[in-house]
């Protein structure tokens, strides 16, 4: 395999490079020659140990030993070259020894006089004064008087030189606003590091003498600052923070220009300024850059304003060799040839402005196939070898920013706009403005693929398309809120498929399957103790990457999904977002403008703040219960929470807009009836007497309903003589609702399997994928706690209920996309229980494949069956192994890899995970596989301790609290359920400390363990009696 090695890249470590920088270039920010700055004042650079010390007691308990590290290693480092620059000017002296005390506190005066009288005297005196003299006097400010007018809690960190920095919070100041960028990128693709230079031009919006910006990983080589003032430069590694601290005030309303130059490497993780390689089919390795921004990444690419609510504009200059194209936001203004081979392409200055996060260049050999849409330059790169898989994305990129600016009644902003399959990339897309980045497998797709990978790249395009508008032309004002990013755009992208692809509903739409299934997982995510409020604090860079989840995204979208199906008349909702857009473009926004925005265009007066802040301020989401009685139905509320130890959470109280259907009128959408439910509880009053009802009509509101035991019986019985009383999404909603409350302990599994009866009956996706999945995760607990007894009984009765279903699947090319689903999961189902008829069928399927050297075609919803059959077998795991090596098109390969994870053999298993950890499999899905091998009996144990002893590997890789942390964290603990199981996890979570320990899905591991527990403590008999 000749992948590509990471370790064989020049990476020179960054500490290097600060400290050759500090050896051979002592004059590192180059104010001499800078005519506009005076002589900096040798005193305004010291050393001096022991008052860092007494300055670092002074912060709180976390932040002493970070600063402590900080002032340790960057004091020799990048604050080191700052300091040489004052010693340079300062001619002879150096920086690391202790300044003369400066006058104002010292007692120089006490040794003139003693010189005057004897030489003994003078020796005792000098002894003397150097015991008594206190640490402050070797500081530049002497001994300063306590200052009782300086806020108490305000303590400031120390910079890398030593000095203090000016600043004490994670979020920026307010004082300077930056109006625009010059950005210079100089990359070097052969050394895998590059320089730059940034020109900031800003406004003072309140006087100030410090300016405070993020960098990160930077080296500055040089700083300039075009106003008259002494200024130094200081830097705060832990908050990834620099600033200039000025001799004297700039004035509100005044313009300055602070220019930045600097060196880095390219990042070999996937964020900032990475560099990525792949391998073409015959055997070439080609090399790229490439950047990833979004959350905090921006300062590690150039110094800036890297906070979402910093607008600005950018002109950007990127230097290339003449085999590679650049690309960047805007389109290309003009090429410049340079001394040494070299290009300078120039883009075209942002006509918006954008936040940093949304900033993105990339430097690589790819081509492209582009169309013009209504003024629009639409173009989708990829690696050469892989432009015929591009067709498809274009045509739906078109046809959706065609629908989009006719939707939102505003026109797509910029001139072009490009979208890029990058072959290593860890997120599935980057809605980076004008220049939207993806992996592969979302973008590109072959002639023959199924029509489900389509879905999935036109439901990504779909996705990140809607953030041209969704987060790039209106922001969240803070990572708090972003949800409106993504809660928005994830709405958009059912909504969008639905109305632009009709014939794609019964899938990924609105109201298809899988948005179904989505909200289905989230209800589940949500009701742990450990989650949170769609809106909610974040301080630290580990909590905003913690954001990226199910609540911002699926949550988010949603709540959307029930504000507009309670919102009278179809298109006030959009006339809502329109007015919203309209209001804000350009700018940052928080939730309470989204709600005010739909609240002003209410027909009906009404108040949408008050309904949709309950389910954006609180965590969680309301259990409804109902009790019938003849005509009345009483409606309770309460908090659904599957650990409901913590009585905190009881006073929650949400405002449901309630939908019900019953027995007499219960599938047409005129049979929805709505109710607001406000109050801890209320009493409905119904035309008549029924038999049943169903509530959260197609499971569009976010809640849970529990009917009492009548009512599931009611439902049951109902089901059981006519499955077609209740639509598909009613009857998942009854199947999914009914599980999560035998998980709260409310239902006993003996319901469970009351209701479940009536599944022989049942052909619909929906509701089997979903019956499916909830058995299948009770197959595995058992299967995990070697219940092997009880778990041969749960195979049989999935056997039981679904084999005749499975039995009647083909095995040929199906043209329906819900088919597709249904087939799939049944099939994938069959073949893991090792159901004899999947799995010879399955086998012979791989050996045609695999002897007709790739002219046979397996249809593409049962790749993933047969290659996971493949994978388990001795002989064609190898087999396997081999084509994925050679095959290019990489939704095939990740499907063969999810084959070749899910073998049983333990030396396999190693071997595959060493070989993506260590980047001969690309690194980014090494997410995937863990998660894949922790399915199976043989790796689920092995995973844990691969994770445990590779952890500061895996945090290298993928950021603390990242979505791929997030999913690693949560495929290797969910199937645990013991108390040996639980205290292995606490123990190695809590020993991590600042590595991982305080992340929000280290305590939804822990819960679900407790719960998994809990379920089998008290189930364990019941499946005894009943399976
Ligand atoms: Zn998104």
């Amino acid at each position: 395999m000749d992948l590509f090695d990471s370790n064989k890249r020049v990476n020179l470590p960054r500490n290097m490079i600060e400290n050759s920088m500090f050896e051979e270039e002592p004059d590192v920010v180059d104010l001499a020659k800078d005519s506009t700055f005076p002589a900096l004042d040798p005193d305004e650079v010291t050393y001096e140990p022991r008052r860092s010390r007494l300055l670092v007691r002074g912060l709180g308990e976390n932040d002493m030993e970070d600063d402590e590290e900080d002032c340790e290693s960057s004091a020799r480092l990048l604050g080191m070259s700052f300091m040489n620059r004052s010693a340079a000017r300062r001619s002879n002296s150096s920086p690391y020894t202790r300044q003369s005390p400066p006058r104002s506190c010292s007692r120089p005066s006490a040794r003139t006089m003693v010189v005057c009288v004897l030489v003994l005297v003078i020796v005792a005196s000098m002894t003397m004064v150097l015991y008594f003299l206190p640490g402050c006097t070797f500081t530049k400010a002497g001994c300063r008087k306590p200052n009782k007018t300086d806020p108490i809690d305000t303590v400031y960190p120390i910079s890398t030189n030593g000095e203090l920095f000016p600043w004490a919070q994670l979020r920026l100041p307010q004082s300077i606003k930056p109006l625009s960028y010059d950005l210079t990128l100089n990359p070097d693709l052969d050394k895998m590091t590059f320089t730059g230079r940034t020109v900031i031009n800003m406004s003072v919006l309140h006087s100030t003498s410090r300016i405070v910006f993020h960098g990160a990983n930077l080296n500055i080589t040089k700083a300039t600052f075009k106003v008259g003032l002494k200024r130094i430069f200081l830097c705060y590694k832990p908050r990834q923070q620099l600033a200039v601290n000025l001799s004297k005030e700039l004035e509100a309303g005044q313009y300055c220009v602070l220019t930045l130059e600097y060196a880095a490497n390219l990042s070999n993780t996937y964020d900032g300024f990475y560099s990525s390689s792949y391998t073409d089919k015959d055997g070439n390795k080609s090399v790229l850059a490439a950047t990833q921004f979004e959350p905090l990444s921006a300062r590690k690419a150039f110094p800036c304003f890297d906070e979402p609510t910093f607008k600005a504009t950018f002109l950007i200059k990127i230097n290339r060799k003449k085999n590679y194209i650049t690309l960047s936001n805007m389109p290309k203004a003009k090429s410049t040839d340079l001394a040494g081979g070299l290009v300078q392409d120039e883009f075209e200055k942002t006509s918006v402005n954008m936040s940093t996060y949304l900033v993105a260049f990339i430097v690589a050999n790819f081509t492209s196939l582009t169309k013009n849409v209504s003024g629009t330059q639409v173009s989708v790169y990829s690696v050469p070898e892989k432009k015929e898989h591009s067709d498809y994305a274009l045509d739906t990129a078109s046809k959706l920013l065609e629908f989009y600016n006719t939707f939102f009644d505003i026109n797509y902003p910029l001139k072009k706009l490009d979208l890029v399959a990058i072959p290593d990339f860890l997120a599935g897309a980057m809605e980076n403005w004008g220049l939207i980045t993806f992996r592969e497998t979302t973008l590109l797709v072959g002639k023959n693929s199924s029509f489900l990978e389509k879905q999935v790249v036109a439901s990504v395009i779909a996705h990140e398309l809607a953030h041209q508008w969704f987060g790039n032309l209106v922001t969240m004002r803070w990572w708090n809120d972003l949800w409106l990013n993504e809660g928005f755009a994830t709405y958009m992208q059912y909504m969008s498929l639905q109305e632009v692809f009709p014939q794609l509903d019964t899938l990924i739409t609105l109201h298809g399957n899988l948005f179904l299934s989505d909200r289905f997982r989230t209800l589940d995510q949500d009701a742990l103790n450990s989650s949170h409020a769609v809106s909610t604090k974040v301080s630290t860079p580990e909590q905003i990457e913690e954001m990226f989840d199910s609540v911002s995204y699926e949550k988010g979208a949603s709540i959307l999904l029930m504000l507009k199906a309670s919102l009278p008349g179809p298109q006030q909702f959009r006339k809502g977002i329109i007015e919203y857009l309209k209001q804000f473009s350009g700018l940052n926004t928080d939730t309470g403008d989204l709600w005010n925005s739909l609240t002003q265009l209410s027909t009906q007066h009404m108040n949408v703040t008050e309904m949709m802040s309950s389910w954006t301020s609180q965590k969680g989401f309301p259990l409804v219960t109902v009790n019938l009685t003849d005509d009345q139905v009483k409606l309770t509320q309460e908090h659904f929470l599957l650990t409901s130890d913590n009585a905190t959470h009881t006073s929650s109280l949400w405002n449901i807009p309630v939908t019900y259907v019953n027995d007499s009128c219960s599938l047409a959408p005129e049979c929805r009836q709505v109710f607001t439910l406000k109050t801890k509880s209320d009493t409905l009053k119904m035309p008549g007497k029924v038999k049943w009802l169903k509530l959260n009509y197609k499971n569009m509101g976010f809640y849970i309903v529990d009917y009492g035991k009548g009512g599931w019986t009611a439902l049951s019985e109902a089901l059981s003589k006519n499955v077609s009383v209740l639509t598909h999404e009613d009857r998942a909603s009854l199947i999914h609702n009914i599980f999560a409350l035998s998980r709260l302990g409310r239902v006993s599994f003996q319901q469970v399997l009351n209701l479940l009866n009536y599944m022989s009956a049942e052909t619909e996706t929906s509701p089997v994928t979903e019956a499916l999945l909830q058995l299948n995760n009770i197959y595995k607990l058992l299967e995990k706690r070697q219940a092997f007894g009880l778990a041969a009984r749960m195979k049989d009765y999935i056997l039981t209920h679904f084999g005749p279903l499975m039995d009647k699947q083909t095995w040929e090319e199906e043209e329906t996309v819900s088919k597709q689903e249904l087939r799939s999961a049944l099939l994938e189902m069959a073949c893991s229980l090792n159901e004899k008829n999947c799995t010879q069928q399955a086998k012979s399927l791989f050996k045609q494949y695999k002897e007709s050297n790739g002219t046979f075609k397996i249809p593409g919803d049962l790749q993933q069956t047969v290659f996971t059959v493949a994978g388990h077998s001795d002989e064609d795991w190898e087999t396997l192994l081999g084509m994925y090596q050679h095959a290019t098109y990489d939704s095939e390969k990740r499907k063969m890899l999810k084959g070749l994870a899910s073998t049983q053999d333990p030396l396999r298993l190693v071997q595959i995970l060493k070989l993506s950890l260590n980047g001969n499999i690309q690194t980014q899905e090494l997410p995937l596989i863990i998660s894949t091998v922790c399915q199976g009996f043989a790796g689920y144990l092995f995973a844990w301790d691969f994770i445990q002893e590779n952890w500061d590997r895996l945090i290298e890789k993928f950021p603390v609290g990242s979505f791929a942390i997030q999913t690693i964290i949560k495929s290797a603990t969910s199937q645990f359920s013991t108390q040996t199981q639980l205290n292995q996890v606490q123990a190695f979570f809590s020993s991590l400390e600042e590595r991982g320990s305080q992340m929000r899905s280290v305590q939804e591991a822990l819960e679900t363990i407790r719960l998994n527990q809990r379920w089998m403590d008290k189930n364990l008999s019941t499946l005894q009696k009943y399976l």
